[in-house]
């Protein structure tokens, strides 16, 4: 495989007779890592590589891409190099990537009796470096036209994550630090721990429901007989844990939010792993997840109906442009959905169909609005069949020009629902992020939800919060059940209906919170920096 060209620098810096080693400083392509502080101790960039089943603008299902996305942009912007490897599914949305060039050579899986090929591509991404790998067989793992919810995922995922050792181990230099991101890639670990590849691994559990289980066929192909005590499920024998192993193999393992963190760790967030989770307690932290700013902004998204301020350029003049820019974007998106273009509050949920975000109450809460003289718009992918069906039903019987349903993914109006939405709804049974509420917030809409996992780190109630007047940003209610919905959302259309200065304070101090990585990217770092030394990997 073709490599990166770099040569190596080292050298000691002078400040009057003190000597101050300079560290081995990369440089890739003409482009230096420099040091931020010439003064002191030089701090150079770390070389990282994320490996990913999705990515933001490129192949999405839901907040894992735009959380790869989203970081792997603020590290770049922090001095580190970075690159991102990902399956070359056909569904990739290819009009978004530039500078696609097919690496020379062909690599060989050699996985059982499979024929298995791995070809890699180059690629950009607006500023993100991409690595494509696709892998020649039989089966045509990533030619099918989805990113998941294929019969054979774990025989899909399983051979990319070897594809992607297999890669990183034929480079000259193995990247500092090699972060990896929920089960289809969490077999990298014990992998790449296996090809004694030199990087720290970091595993990001962005949703601890969905394990990757298979059977001892798999581990024979992964070529992982040898530890196959530590890939057991720990409920069932027969079959192996693709997280599991991540857990025990990773030398740290992050989830997406302090309050997930500690969730996962009982036997009601755990999914059977939350003994296994405090068992390895100290490798484990919570960092909260932030969203893409630049990306999200309803002052330049060209998705939106109107522009209008956002953090950092809210306060109480410039608020008046926001009010006029959300009634715009309000009357484009009834407009959009066919709602009666009227004077009454929109709420919308977008979201994953699926049973963690609480079908039944995000039913409930569209008749509750409906009931209420409010709007609901749902827009909403991946619906189970029998869950579609009880929507459907709905639709039915719900006045045409209220309610909105609309089950597909569809990126421009998500971004038109949240900058024309009044609230957002998110009834989630357990939510490990949830990036959702903090994009409404950006667009000055008010969220509702479950207070659980990440919603419970980014919204405080109106009413009911410890935090100060100025943080409390939304409603919450505590218990997954329809009185909880019922309580926030009578309490949210009452306040939309009757306080209207209260309800703007809201929307101010849900758009004055700073959601960006810059809070994040750091603790990410410290923590690279953490396992690096710990591990000893070249970093
Ligand atoms: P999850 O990762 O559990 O799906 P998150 O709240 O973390 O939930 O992230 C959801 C992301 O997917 C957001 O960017 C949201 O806008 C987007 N999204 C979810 N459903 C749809 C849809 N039907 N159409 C467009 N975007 C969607």
């Amino acid at each position: 495989m073709a490599e990166q060209k770099g040569i190596f620098l080292a050298g000691v810096y002078r400040i009057g007779k003190e000597k101050i080693p300079i560290r081995v400083c990369r440089w890739f392509k003409g482009r230096g890592r420099l040091g931020r502080n010439w003064g002191g101790w030089y701090e150079e960039g770390m070389e990282i590589v994320h490996v990913s089943s999705e990515l933001a603008e490129a192949a999405k299902a839901g907040g894992l891409a735009d959380v790869v996305s989203g970081l792997a942009k603020a590290q770049l912007r922090a001095g580190h190099l970075v690159d991102i490897i990902l399956p070359r599914y056909d569904c990739l949305q290819w009009d978004h990537l530039t500078k696609l060039e097919q690496l020379k050579g062909v690599l060989d899986l050699g996985m059982d009796q499979e024929r298995l090929e791995v070809l890699a591509w180059r690629a950009q991404l607006g500023p993100l470096s991409l690595t494509l790998l696709d892998l020649k067989g039989a089966a045509h793992y990533f030619s099918r036209g989805v990113i998941y919810g294929e019969r054979d995922d774990i025989d899909r995922f399983t051979a990319f994550s070897k594809a992607a050792v297999l890669y990183l181990t034929q480079k000259k230099r193995a990247p500092d630090l090699l972060h990896i991101h929920d089960w289809p890639c969490a077999a990298i670990a014990p992998l790449a721990k296996q090809a004694r590849l030199k990087s720290a691994i970091v595993l990001t559990i962005h949703n601890l429901q969905h394990q990757g289980k298979g059977d001892l066929f798999h581990l024979r192909r992964l070529g992982l007989e040898a530890v196959a005590a530590k890939m057991q499920d720990p409920h069932s024998s027969h079959l192996i844990n693709l997280l599991k192993g991540g857990i025990e193999y990773a030398d740290a393992v992050t989830t997406v939010s302090p309050t997930y963190e500690k969730e996962i760790q009982t036997p009601l967030g755990g999914f059977g792993l939350d003994a296994l989770l405090v068992q390895h307690k100290k490798k484990l932290s919570g960092i909260l997840n932030g969203i893409d700013t630049a990306y999200w902004n309803p002052e330049t998204d060209p998705l939106i109906q109107a522009h209008y301020p956002a953090f950092p350029h809210i306060d109480p003049k410039s608020f008046a442009k926001v009010l006029k820019g959300k009634m715009e974007n309000r009357r484009a998106l009834q407009k959009e959905c066919g709602l009666a273009q009227e004077e009454r509050p929109v709420v919308a949920a977008v979201t994953r169909m699926v049973f963690q975000k609480g079908p039944e109450l995000i039913l409930y809460a569209m008749e509750r609005t409906v009931e209420l003289g409010g709007q609901f718009i749902l827009l909403s992918s991946l619906p189970e069949g029998h869950l579609q069906v009880q929507f459907d039903a709905a639709r039915k019987t719900l006045p045409q020009n209220s309610v909105h349903i609309c089950f597909s993914y569809r990126e421009a109006l998500a971004h038109l629902i949240y900058a024309g939405a009044d609230m957002l709804t998110l009834p989630s049974l357990f939510e490990p992020c949830g990036l959702t509420q903090m994009i409404a917030m950006r667009y000055s809409s008010v969220p509702i939800v479950r207070k659980t996992g990440g919603l419970a780190d980014t919204v405080f109630d109106v009413e009911t919060s410890d935090h100060g007047a100025k943080e409390r940003n939304g409603f919450t209610f505590d218990f997954p059940d329809r009185a909880g919905v019922h309580w926030a959302l009578d309490r949210a259309l009452k306040m939309w209906g009757e306080n209207k200065k209260k309800w703007q304070q809201l929307m101010q101090s849900g758009a004055a919170c700073d959601f960006s990585w810059d809070h994040s990217e750091p603790l990410y770092h410290e923590l690279y920096k953490k396992v690096c030394k710990a591990t000893r990997a070249p970093f």
